[in-house]
């Protein structure tokens, strides 16, 4: 077996983590194992997760249930192609997603990774407006503060000033930005926040051909929750103005905002939606892209007549297998319970931030709490003070935020909750 001093050496020199330099890399953490809330890293030490593994583990980590359903599928078969052939981890996975998604989205196409999913919505509505005879119809509208992914038309939706649109500018679509809505979920709404997004459609309508938005919280773009009525009025827009509207659900669905998807505070189907994310409870990449009867049936004709998308590994079996089991485990219930304790505990743990002179703003929904201070954390420095206080909290940039596994009992939320408002105090 590799020592951690061996094995960082080689990470250091040879692989890239996420979003880092291969020159001046910050420092990472060994891990062994992990079960339940608990991370163990290398050398024994023990850290309560607070990222779910940056929102997937929600049924936390080593799960019974997970781990059965993932053993019985590699004897039975891990992978086969799902070109021309087909199985019972994807179709019952397909029942699932069209019983439990909001009304409307009843066709499935199952992909990689959450970026895809995005990919492979955005090709959808280009596609539908391609074969309806208005191939003008093909820029995309989206809302500030988004992050959709990281590939090419999905970091074209990303937020302009925070996303890469700098850096890729001419390999880029250029698409319309609205602002990101101001009145917050569970405060007064103010019709005036749908103003700038009507007149881009009142104004762009002819060439959109899909409004796309992170539904209630814009989850990496700047952990903001926005008002329910946003989303109603953006709906009889799209359909006053005949635009496609996409849901990127891939950090809100499962549960995470306190109802099995975001939309669900709304009361609305979008025409399309992305979810990815906690859809194996984090035991496996896969994604899925939910679409409409009209979606489904118009993408289909014309010419090419079929939807132009196909990745080798769609559908693959054993994240299918998995991915049944979480949704599974979610169908009991037992996670609408859990989400309002942690919610709950959130919003009292977290209260006592609110009047320091380092924080900004602290806002809780669901199992999302989130501390906004006025400086941007030292990274390396803030890692290190959690790791040392036996938590798991990655920071980025002004924000101190967590997203626990629903199965979190209160004396390790406690510890959570502590730790990042001891770490709130002494930003950056
Ligand atoms: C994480 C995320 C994505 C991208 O998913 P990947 O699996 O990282 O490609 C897209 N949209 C939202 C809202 C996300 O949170």
């Amino acid at each position: 077996m590799m020592s951690a001093d061996q094995m960082l050496d080689f990470d250091r020199n040879h692989l890239w983590h996420p979003y880092t330099s291969m020159t001046n890399p910050l420092p990472v953490f060994p891990v062994r194992s992990a079960s339940g809330v608990t991370i163990e890293l290398q050398d024994g030490r023990q850290l309560i997760d607070g990222m779910s593994s940056w929102w997937s583990v929600i049924h936390g980590y080593r799960h019974p249930a997970l781990d059965a359903a993932a053993k019985k599928q590699l004897d039975c078969m891990s992978h086969v192609m799902f070109g021309g052939l087909t199985h019972e981890p994807a179709v019952h996975l397909g029942q699932l997603l069209v019983e439990m998604s909001p009304p409307g989205l009843d066709k499935v196409f199952l992909c990689d990774s959450g970026s895809v999913s995005v990919e492979v919505a955005l090709k959808m509505a280009l596609q539908y407006w391609h074969v309806s005879g208005k191939p003008e119809k093909h820029r995309l509208l989206t809302i500030r503060g988004g992050y959709h992914g990281d590939t090419f038309h999905a970091m074209s939706v990303c937020d302009p000033v925070t996303g890469m649109h700098t850096l890729f500018e001419r390999s880029l679509p250029k698409q319309l930005f609205a602002p990101r809505p101001t009145c917050r979920f569970g405060e007064e709404w103010n019709p005036e926040d749908l103003q700038d997004m009507e007149e881009l459609l009142a104004r762009n309508h002819e060439e959109i051909a899909a409004v796309i938005v992170e539904p209630i919280v814009q989850g990496a773009g700047g952990m903001w929750f926005y008002h329910p009525e946003y989303l109603k009025g953006l709906r009889a827009l799209c359909d006053r103005y005949n635009v496609l509207l996409i849901f990127d659900e891939i950090a809100t669905g499962f549960g995470r905002t306190g109802t099995l998807f975001a939309a669900e505070h709304a009361g609305i189907s979008p025409d399309i939606m992305c979810l990815g994310k906690a859809i194996t409870g984090g035991y496996m990449t896969l994604a899925a892209t939910l679409a409409s009867e009209d979606v489904g049936i118009t993408t289909s004709q014309g010419s090419p007549g079929v939807f132009m998308h196909g990745p080798t590994f769609m559908g693959n079996p054993l994240a299918c297998a998995v991915a049944c089991a979480s949704l599974q485990i979610l169908q009991s219930g037992a996670w609408k319970e859990q989400l309002k304790n942690i919610e709950q505990q959130l919003q009292d743990e977290l209260a006592p931030a609110r009047e320091m002179d380092t924080v900004s703003d602290v806002r809780v929904l669901g199992g999302i709490g989130v501390i906004e201070t006025r400086e941007p954390a030292n990274m390396a420095k803030m890692q290190q003070f959690f790791v040392e206080n036996g938590v798991w909290i990655r920071p980025f940039g002004r924000l101190l935020y967590i997203m626990p596994p629903y199965i979190i009992q209160p004396e390790e939320l406690r510890q959570l909750t502590s730790v990042m408002v001891k770490a709130a105090a002494i930003t950056p």
